[in-house]
């Protein structure tokens, strides 16, 4: 798999994520909870979209992450 192959280095320690997939876990969960607390939402509605979120933000950012000197970089779209 060369998409795993850390353009800067070479290194082929990657892994899926980034700040920018982060962002949007953090985001969802800042929404998801109080619409489950507060507006007393279905659970495992809430959960369903949620999960939606993070398979969507990793198709749509597709982000990758060397562990070896951190660099991120989108993969297949170079
Ligand atoms: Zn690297």
């Amino acid at each position: 798999m060369s998409d795993d192959v850390c353009p800067a280095c070479g290194s082929s320690r990657t892994r899926r994520g980034g700040t920018r997939i982060w962002g949007v876990y953090v985001l969802a969960l800042m929404i998801a909870l109080p619409a489950v607390l507060l507006f007393h939402l279905h659970a495992g509605i809430v959960a369903g979209v949620l999960l939606a979120v993070i398979v969507a933000s990793h198709l749509i950012l597709d982000t990758r992450v060397c562990l070896y000197c951190g660099q991120q970089y989108g993969s297949g779209r170079r």
